[in-house]
């Protein structure tokens, strides 16, 4: 036998936005050994006959929170079922390393923003972290950025103000050793605290550490009502000021005052692009957010936690001052519209609140919407996650189908036992929905494009090495799909759904998915920048 698999007759769209064309795909050692027509005098352990169906790279997911489940066995079957068979970790400013074990307890809050703490940790930095996620077998591959939240508790706690000269001289130590462990860059959540206190010239000097190692600065924009293009513009002068590749992290207009202006946004891009600072966005393909309802309330309120908010709002005045500054919007000023947000999750043992929005919520209690938002973070506090219906599909698909995006889901590899929770539907469907409602469906890219935009230019983007495209030599990351029959099931009322339409999955060779269901292998492996 010569190799391992061979796939025949597949449609091959090879991850570099080339025309599909008809190939047979060999594979030997986890690797692609040879693409094109292969005589029927090749052999192989397993052949696959793909007549009628598309093989593309695995895709790379971007933008990901499964830094905590990852940790554990067999996260992951929502995502590797999509076809994501590289999960990248450490956005928004989050990651799980590196830990400072005297500011333990801030991590373990912090981290809590992805909806649990952290194990039993037995790492301080990248390489340990490493070699936990190693040693829990994940299902797909595994790379990370390191979060800029993390490293300033690591050297300054939560403290709010500027880092002095040695902590300044330590962060950019420990941004530099995690870089050179193999991290592929590292990444600003500016809405969270206490990523939200660095300033322009601490995150420049971070990014040009990182542009030392040729790496990327990854970018979780400040929320500012109204304001989403001086956003836009920091990430740009952060790139300039370091000469970092910038990446703008789940691009989207969520001001209904800003409704339409998409274009607006994007000819920042542009214009940035022209004159040759290297900045590039994702998205994904939903016109609703999701995250921790805390996020949306006075920052004075939830910064103590749920106890000490409870603890304040006893006091009459005090929350008569808290139901005011809610009642001014959010995000400084974005004016609630009760019936555009929905409570997802939030503790086993609730039945009421998930599935209704703030509006049908308050007709139950009888009581104002901004009071329900305060009964509600005194009940479940961080847990508690909101989805918000904030944006329009199509402000969504100018930005998907610009030159510059790439699709990443914001989702998480989901524990094997976590089916119970109801996360946004992003962590079932994303890559699918991109290839059925608007490849197929709705024609706002071409197949090539689509595909192009979830491997090769990640891949690119991030130097994945030998990951993204179907080629020789590369890792044997690969889907097998119905291009007229891929679709994304799950919905905001019934999100656990896997996609339909996706029929093999293999990650280094080892097929994973089999008719579009786990097959129970796991196959990943812990990538490392300039490893591969
Ligand atoms: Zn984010």
């Amino acid at each position: 036998m010569d190799f391992d698999l061979l796939v025949r007759n597949a449609s091959l769209v090879d991850g570099t936005g080339e025309p599909a064309r008809l190939a047979d795909i060999a594979v030997r050692d986890g690797v692609i050994v040879a693409v094109g027509e292969l005589s029927d005098d090749n052999g192989a352990r397993t052949e696959v006959d793909a007549s009628g169906l598309t093989i593309a790279p695995g895709f790379i997911d971007v933008h990901t929170h499964s830094d905590v489940t990852l940790l554990g066995r067999a996260a992951g079957v929502n995502k590797i079922c999509q076809g994501v068979t590289t999960e990248m970790t450490g956005n928004c400013g989050f990651s799980a390393f590196p830990i400072a074990p005297e500011h333990r307890a801030l991590h373990d809050d912090h981290i809590a923003y992805l909806g649990s703490g952290l194990p039993d940790v037995k790492w301080s930095d990248f390489d340990g972290y490493a070699k936990a996620v190693e040693a829990a077998h994940p299902i797909q591959n595994v790379a990370c950025l390191v979060g800029h939240g993390t490293l300033r508790i690591a050297v300054a706690g939560n403290d709010a103000r500027p880092l002095d000269d040695e902590q300044s001289r330590q962060i950019c130590v420990l941004l530099d050793s995690a870089l050179e462990e193999g991290v592929y860059g590292f990444t600003t959540g500016l809405t969270y605290v206490p990523s939200m206190f660095g300033s322009l010239s601490e995150i420049t000097m971070l990014a040009k550490v990182a542009a030392r190692h040729d790496a990327v600065y990854a970018t979780h924009a400040r929320g500012t009502a109204g304001k989403e293009r001086d956003a836009i513009e920091e990430a740009i002068e952060i790139g300039r000021g370091s000469g970092a590749r910038v990446e703008f992290s789940h691009l989207a207009l969520n001001d209904p005052r800003s409704w339409g202006s998409a274009s607006a946004s994007l000819s920042l891009f542009d214009a940035a692009r022209r004159e040759g600072t290297d900045v590039q966005f994702d998205v994904y393909p939903y016109d609703a957010s999701a995250s921790s309802l805390a996020q949306y309330l006075p920052a004075w309120l939830t910064a103590g936690g749920p106890a000490a908010a409870q603890g304040l709002l006893r006091d009459r005045a005090t929350r008569q001052r808290a139901l005011s500054e809610i009642s001014q919007g959010w995000y400084g000023g974005i004016p609630w519209m009760w019936d555009r947000v929905l409570v997802t999750q939030s503790v086993p043992g609730d039945r009421e609140s998930p599935g209704k929005t703030i509006e049908q919520l308050s007709a139950v209690w009888g009581c104002d919407p901004c009071e329900t938002l305060l009964r509600l973070f005194e009940a479940y506090g961080n847990t508690l996650q909101v989805a918000m219906f904030y944006r329009t599909e199509e402000d969504m698909v100018e930005f998907l189908r610009h030159p510059a995006s790439i699709v990443g889901s914001d989702g998480v590899a989901m524990a094997w036992d976590a089916l119970s929770e109801r996360p946004h539907p992003r962590f079932y469907g994303t890559f699918p929905r991109v290839l059925g409602r608007y490849v197929r469906d709705k024609g706002v890219l071409s197949l090539e494009d689509a595909v192009r935009k979830m491997s090769g230019e990640p891949a690119d983007r991030f130097h994945i090495a030998r990951r993204g495209y179907i080629k020789p030599d590369y890792a044997a990351d690969l889907v097998l799909f119905g291009a007229d029959a891929i679709a994304d099931t799950a919905t905001f009322a019934d999100p656990n759904r896997l996609p339909i339409g996706i029929g093999q999955v293999y990650v280094n060779g080892e097929l994973v998915v089999d008719q579009g269901t786990w097959n129970g292998t796991s196959a990943g492996q812990l990538l490392r920048r300039g490893g591969g």
